[in-house]
């Protein structure tokens, strides 16, 4: 699986400074484990396969198990750290959540994530407060469209019959 990701305006030594409180405002020292799985979300743009995770964890330091690796997130997920959500049919995907929100744009056709920290979403969610009497802790925002390389690959495959007709 060829799934590429785009950095968009990630601001990411602010994201795991967050996590990192996070964890320690709950009482969690940040272990070994923690602090590698925080960085090589981060590194991925927030937002990473499992996949991908237990391969990276490996090559980054083999001594943390699969186990660990499991019982880290889950931890996180717990804190509201880390979100998890299941793509594709089977493919699990964690991503960070700093200060509750996360938010990508899918391309359809090639599957390229492309991440945005800015959602422009304080009013929206003030409304659905107040209208619904809720208290919004967190969102995730997930996008989807044609990225730029498809919409070109489109456009010029458009343009070869009329070249081809000569
Ligand atoms: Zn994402
Ligand atoms: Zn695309
Ligand atoms: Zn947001």
């Amino acid at each position: 699986m060829a799934r590429r990701i785009a950095f968009g305006t990630v601001e990411m030594s602010g994201r795991i400074s967050t996590s990192v409180q996070a964890l320690r405002n709950a009482g969690y020292k940040m272990t070994g484990p923690r602090l590698t799985i925080l960085d090589i979300l981060e590194k991925s743009g927030g937002h990473i396969t499992s996949a991908e995770l237990l391969s990276l964890v490996e090559q980054r330091d083999p001594s943390i198990g699969r186990a660990s690796v499991f019982r880290t997130l889950d931890l996180m997920i717990k804190l509201g750290i880390v979100w998890t959500s299941v793509q594709g049919g089977s493919t699990v995907h964690y991503m960070l959540m700093p200060g509750g929100h996360h938010h990508h744009i899918i391309c359809t056709n090639c599957d390229k994530l492309i991440e945005f920290d800015d959602c422009r979403l304080g009013a929206l969610i003030s409304s659905l407060e107040r209208e619904y009497g809720v208290h919004v802790e967190g969102h995730l925002l997930e996008l989807y469209g044609l990225c730029q390389d498809c919409q070109d690959a489109i456009r010029e495959h458009a343009g070869d019959p009329e070249e081809d007709t000569d």
